[in-house]
């Protein structure tokens, strides 16, 4: 397989680049799923993982691109989760998606993100923002996971912000004035869930700049790892050397799988180019055989990764 010339980053001779969470428009993502697999392409990516916030919908177009494409697609979902208090976004790579368990807690799930919107553009409109729900749901098209971002584009659009950044900066974070809180599943549960649907799970950013995180030290994700929990995402642009350094001796110690990766949101996010951060081969192989073995153990008929 020859790459395309002109590639920004192409792939050293037997080197792999392995990226293993993305967001396509299904979710908060700017780009439809078929254009993020083009784009990993491009960028000279070979494993894409595909993981928008609380759906599966993207899977089948961005699995028919990377046929195309000569792109490794890992499915995947960003599943928001809740543990001793704090949000915590939850991988989970290559389940059945149609485990009923599964599918009716993503549908809570999605159903909390519809219902906060119309709280949202309440206190913005108490704030004195002229803005509507409907403009939300036109910008966000037929996404299936309606989430701050949105809004936080059309406040964009009106030009009350500059960009995503400053919206949760001044309005939708956590302790903004229009913060909403939301459904979200239980972490322990989850990971439990996402082993009967025969699929591994791996803790998204545990220690982002932006999150709460003090229950994922090493104790919680001892915890985690006997509920389960095959890895943690270490190389993440939330995450500063020191921050690195410290969630891998932990991994270490758990014995638990590492991961690195862009968190890409197309032009949503600045900073998180895809390929950033990478996985390491070694790792992505033992993901793998955890999914494999899942698998087997599950009984469910759950995806491989799909490509050249
Ligand atoms: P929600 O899914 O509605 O709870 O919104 C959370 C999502 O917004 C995260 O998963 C990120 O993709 C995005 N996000 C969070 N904080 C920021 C920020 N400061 N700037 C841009 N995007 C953000
Ligand atoms: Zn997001
Ligand atoms: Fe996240
Ligand atoms: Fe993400």
């Amino acid at each position: 397989m020859t790459r395309a010339e002109g590639d920004p980053r192409p792939s050293r001779l037997g080197r792999v680049r392995i990226d293993l969470h993305s967001h396509s428009d299904r979710s908060d993502g700017t780009q439809p799923p078929a254009a993020l697999v083009r784009r990993a392409r491009e960028r000279g990516i070979d494993v894409l993982g595909l993981t928008d916030h609380d759906t599966t919908e993207g899977w089948q177009a961005a699995a028919e691109q990377a046929t195309r494409s000569g792109v490794t697609l890992v499915r995947g979902i960003e599943v928001s989760c809740r543990f001793a208090g704090y949000g915590v976004h939850l991988l989970a790579y290559l389940p059945d998606p149609t485990y009923p368990p599964l599918v009716a807690e993503l549908t809570r799930i999605l159903d909390g993100r519809s219902a906060r919107l119309p709280a949202t553009i309440d206190r913005l409109r108490g704030l004195g923002i002229d803005i509507d729900a409907g403009e939300v749901e036109r910008l966000a098209g037929d996404a299936a996971a309606l989430g701050r971002p949105h809004v936080a584009d059309v406040l964009v659009a009106k030009g009350v912000v500059a960009d995503r950044s400053e919206a949760f900066e001044r309005y939708l974070g956590p302790q903004g004035p229009a913060y909403v809180n939301r459904y979200a599943a239980d972490l322990v549960t989850m990971i439990g869930t996402v082993a009967a649907a025969g699929g591994v799970s791996v803790v998204a950013h545990p220690w982002a700049r932006r999150h709460n995180h003090d229950a994922l030290d090493a104790a919680g994700l001892a915890r985690l790892k006997q509920a389960g929990l095959a890895g943690v995402e270490v190389d993440h642009e939330d995450h500063d050397e020191a921050t690195r350094t410290a969630l891998r001796g932990i991994a270490a110690g758990l014995d638990l799988v590492v991961t690195g990766s862009s968190d890409h949101h197309g032009a949503g996010k600045i900073g998180h180019e895809l390929g950033c951060n990478t996985t390491d081969p070694g790792q992505y192989e033992r993901l793998l055989d955890l999914a494999a073995k899942a698998s087997a153990a599950s009984g469910r008929a759950t995806p491989l990764p799909v490509g050249p």
